[in-house]
């Protein structure tokens, strides 16, 4: 067991190696008594060895969790709690676990407990994304925040290396963006930047050797600081682009967000240079999407979408899909602007800006 001075605390996060032995202390902490414990099918084990370690304040584990929240589990995730008469929730996995405990306690108030073992940041924000009849809406609402983030490194040491990379990348497209948002601060600014240095160096360590604790906690930190700033500001192109080809192209999630970062990012770069010039020095280039996609390409992430399983007769239609409603960008959005960035993007081509 860890001891107290071993746990680094940063608001309702906790950090340290072991530290999923610690669940019991966190859910009594939330004033919790009976926790029902979800992962995805491909993660049940984690969650049934997250319900020994509970012992007698688990209530029972639910493991159907799936990628964006469809209200239909959500509502058996529901029914499944209240037979076991639970107060809290214990979420074990990534983005889609995280993403139906929120909808738990956005819905029933229940406690949380996160346990991430990705990249994603969804635990840091107050964000809940839903999908109903295929169509997917979010909300923002602090009830959703987890009382209790508990990080650790031993957990996401198995994360295969290739998703490694693509949810790191994804976490950096959300420090990338908040330091154009108009709302940012200088607070969100220095929070977005050291998330996306710690991910700058700690993700080509955990290529070389993912189980480095070291390098998995100092990443696991960056989630949490890219999570915390995607809750506190507006993003822009880049999510818009991955909303539309996730949305309606079916495209995954975090290779999408891995292909798109770069050309986004260079977009944007024609009227945000200054905001996103730390980044390129961050990655040791002068060009911020040309240095995010050489550094993308270094740790072997997918650099065209056309490897995702876009076609190129759908580039148009994504193109208009994605200028169809106005949204605030630091570069002016045009549908051919986009339809040349989502081309070079298609092809694989690297970025100029
Ligand atoms: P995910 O949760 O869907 O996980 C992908 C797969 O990897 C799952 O099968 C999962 O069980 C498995 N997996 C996760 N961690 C593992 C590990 N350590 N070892 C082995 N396998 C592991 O993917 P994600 O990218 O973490 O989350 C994507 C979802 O999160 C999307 O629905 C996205 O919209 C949402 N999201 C929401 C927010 C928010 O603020 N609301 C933020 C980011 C992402």
């Amino acid at each position: 067991m860890l001891q107290r001075h071993d746990i680094a605390r940063d608001g309702a996060a906790r950090f340290g190696a072991g530290l999923r032995h610690h669940v019991a202390e966190a859910v009594a902490e939330l004033g919790a008594r009976r926790a029902l414990v979800l992962s995805t099918p491909r993660q049940s084990d984690l969650a049934l060895d997250v319900a020994t370690v509970l012992g007698p304040l688990a209530a029972g584990v639910f493991s159907r969790a799936v990628m964006h929240t469809p209200v239909e589990v959500t509502q058996d995730a529901l029914d499944h709690a209240r037979e076991l008469r639970a107060d809290c929730v214990v979420a074990i996995g990534g983005g889609s676990t995280i993403g139906l405990g929120k909808a738990l306690a956005y819905h029933a108030g229940f406690a949380q407990v996160a346990i991430p073992t990705t990249y994603a940041g969804s635990e840091a924000t107050p964000i809940l994304g839903q999908t109903e009849s295929g169509e997917k809406t979010t909300l923002s609402d602090p009830r959703v925040l987890p009382g209790r983030v508990l990080y650790d490194p031993e957990l996401i040491v198995a994360l295969p290396v290739e998703i490694s990379v693509t949810s790191g990348l994804n976490a950096m497209a959300h420090a990338a963006e908040a330091l154009y948002a108009p709302d940012r601060t200088a607070a969100t600014d220095a929070a977005a930047l050291a998330a996306f240095q710690a991910f700058a160096q700690g993700l080509p360590q955990v290529v070389q050797d993912p189980a480095d604790l070291h390098a998995r906690g100092a990443t696991q930190r960056g989630a949490w600081g890219a999570g915390r700033v995607l809750g506190q500001v507006g993003m822009a192109l880049h999510h818009k682009l991955c909303h539309v080809l996730g949305g309606s192209f079916g495209l995954p999630h975090a290779q999408t967000h891995a292909v798109i970062l770069p050309h986004a990012i260079a977009y944007n770069a024609q009227s945000a240079a200054v905001a996103l010039r730390p980044l390129a020095h961050a990655l040791g280039g002068d060009a911020p999407g040309a240095a995010l996609y050489d550094f993308a390409r270094s740790l072997g992430a997918p650099t065209a979408l056309r490897d995702v399983g876009l076609r190129e007769a759908d580039l148009p239609r994504a193109a208009a899909l994605a200028t169809a409603r106005p949204y605030p960008n630091p570069h002016p959005i045009t549908e051919a602007g986009l339809l040349t960035l989502l081309r070079a993007a298609w092809a694989g081509e690297a970025p100029a800006f």
